[in-house]
């Protein structure tokens, strides 16, 4: 509670009054079973001759009202507790998000986005059911055997003491099975879930794959072991708790035969009105206290839930966020630089960069190339602080990139990635995102020069189309275009531009092509470059191999040296000329 409490506010006064009244509604709730036996009582005191029996109707009513004053009572703990669980659940999401917000970019790609919206969504929403639902209960479950003690006096202690048994008897096997021990299980559960949901998300993510190479779901082997690993752990949690589980059954359950045999002792004497009557009481009362106990019983398992859940909020929480500069400074120009860095990323054993330095004055465009995992990707998002350098700096305009606020920062870089996201919503806002308050006639201009119009064409409702509404769907060298449409109309002068590997039509390449040289206009251009042809007219080619610069160079001084460039060169040609040769065979066939 005191970690759920963190997140509530003035609202933990409202959670505390709903217990509160839920005691008292479970007290109150006692109160109809006392009239009920009253109104036997008096009934069997004039036995046979009932029409004499006095304070029926009263007691009748008694019980009614009592009856339903529990209910009306219970109402508003209900109510106080969920004003208090909502609250607390959103607190809870709100602040993830706030915190999500500052962290390094590069985490949201480390962490895996299914296991962060697992975490906010899901273990939010287990402390909602807990607050608003299980703790009143809970609350009203401790009060009943209270209560039970309480009627002890009134009526045959004897008896009360007997319908305690299947209590404790049922509370220590509740302990058993939710105990400190099974804290740790529970996490192991939440585990195996969560790798079973990032999985799937995997999975359903390479069905395009499984389809075209008619592989089925075995081919997918680490869903496929995440399915076995819940199973295997459901299956022996289920018989680890089978035992415990049936005597707990069978222990709350069995009131009535403690009561009864108690009685038959009790009474081998002989049996006197009262005695019966006394009996006949406990047999009326007893079944409220099973149903207190299953309340207990799954509200504790929650608890083990919610803590659990907790951890999870904790750990996200934990992760320290980006350093905001203590004293910002802004670029002074477009430059971008290099000293020394040594990067490497969490949980690994290699410098994904070791030792990299390199300067690209304002305006000038330079192509990133080299083997694939050579480190160019990590390169170019350090200059939009993805993640912090562990050693040496990144400059952006002579100024430390740690030293710019986050907004100047973003405003200074633009990215181009090949797989950019839209969001589903019309292109009109999917390209405004990048500047809230641009016109309409900015958006247009911005699509234009991103050479969209013949998407804009064919879409039902033009700019206004919702992507992903409606059977509307564009290839990815158009969300590209769109991409870059957005990227355009934040006009920032540093770009850095991950060209994509493969094209599926010309006519989409040529036009990226275009959009991407309209876009670079007048900008830092760093080319992350996958295919050479692209490289040839760039200002220096930065030649990235084993997380170092290996060249670097113009295109033709680097061929004249006759290095790694010159021999990717040349196998690039090889590669290209072999295309051509093969087509042509092609034809003649
Ligand atoms: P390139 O863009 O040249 O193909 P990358 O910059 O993507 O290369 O990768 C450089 C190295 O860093 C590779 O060894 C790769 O395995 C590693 N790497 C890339 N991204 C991550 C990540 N998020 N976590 C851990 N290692 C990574």
């Amino acid at each position: 509670m005191k970690r759920l409490f963190v997140y509530a506010g003035n609202h933990k006064y409202l959670t505390i009054a709903s217990w509160v009244i839920a005691a008292i509604s479970a007290l109150v709730a006692l109160m109809p079973f006392v009239f009920v036996w009253r109104l036997i009582r008096e009934v069997l005191a004039v036995a046979p001759n009932f029409s004499a029996a006095e304070n029926l109707a009263h007691n009748g009513w008694m019980a009614v009202l009592f009856a339903v004053l529990a209910i009306l009572l219970n109402v508003g703990a209900l109510m106080c507790s969920h004003l208090s669980a909502f609250r607390i659940a959103s607190n809870i999401r709100m602040r993830a998000m706030h915190h999500i917000v500052t962290l390094p970019l590069g985490f949201m790609a480390d962490f895996g986005t299914g296991k962060l919206r697992k975490i906010v969504n899901e273990s939010s929403a287990a402390t909602e059911t807990y607050l608003a639902h299980q703790l009143p209960d809970r609350a009203s479950a401790i009060a009943t055997p209270v209560g039970i003690i309480v009627l002890l006096a009134i009526f045959d202690w004897r008896m009360g003491l007997l319908s305690l048994i299947p209590v404790v008897v049922g509370f220590l096997l509740m302990m058993a099975m939710v105990g400190p021990g099974m804290r740790h299980q529970m996490a192991q559960y939440q585990n195996a879930l969560e790798r079973m949901s990032n999985e799937a998300v995997e999975y359903v993510r390479g069905v395009p794959v499984v389809k075209t190479f008619g592989q089925s779901v075995f081919s997918f082997k680490r869903f496929k072991d995440s399915i076995d690993q819940y199973s295997k752990w459901v299956i022996a949690y289920t018989k680890q708790c089978r035992i415990q589980m049936v005597l707990y059954t069978v222990a709350i359950n069995a009131v009535f035969s403690v009561l009864i045999a108690g009685a038959l002792a009790f009474s081998s004497g002989g049996v006197t009105n009262e005695f019966l009557l006394n009996l006949l009481f406990y047999i009326i009362f007893t079944p409220v206290i099973s149903v207190a106990m299953t309340k207990i019983l799954y509200s504790s398992e929650n608890a083990m839930v919610v803590e659990d859940a907790m951890d999870r909020i904790d750990s996200v929480m934990s992760i320290r966020p980006m350093q905001e500069p203590a004293k910002p400074v802004c670029p002074k120009d477009n430059s971008v630089e290099l000293k020394k860095v040594c990067f490497r990323y969490p949980n690994t054993e290699r410098d994904a960069l070791h030792d990299v330095s390199m300067k690209v004055d304002g305006g000038k465009k330079i192509a990133l190339v080299g083997p694939s995992g050579g480190g160019k990707t990590t390169l170019a998002s350090l200059l939009a602080r993805f993640w912090d350098v562990q050693s040496g700096s990144v400059r952006v305009g002579g100024v430390d990139v740690k030293d710019v606020p986050k907004e100047t920062l973003m405003d200074t870089v633009s990215f181009v990635f090949q797989d950019d996201k839209l969001l589903k919503t019309s292109i009109f806002e999917n390209v405004r995102m990048a500047k809230p308050g641009a016109s309409r006639g900015e958006v247009l201009t911005a699509l234009e020069k991103a050479q969209c119009a013949d998407i804009l064409e064919k879409l039902p409702d033009g700019i206004d189309t919702v992507v992903g509404a409606n059977g509307v769907y564009l290839s990815g060298g158009e969300q590209q275009r769109i991409a870059i449409a957005r990227v355009m109309l934040k006009n920032a002068p540093i770009l850095i531009l991950d060209e994509a590997t493969a094209f599926a039509d010309p006519d989409n390449e040529s036009r990226v092509q275009a959009a991407f040289t309209e876009l670079s206009k007048g900008k830092t251009v760093i080319m992350i470059a996958h295919r050479l042809s692209t490289v040839v007219h760039a200002d220096e080619i930065f030649v990235i191999k084993d997380g170092e610069i290996a060249e670097s160079g113009a295109f033709e001084a680097l061929l004249e040296a006759g290095g790694l460039f010159a021999a990717m060169w040349k196998a690039y040609k090889r590669a290209a000329q072999w295309k051509v040769a093969k087509e042509g065979d092609d034809h003649a066939e």
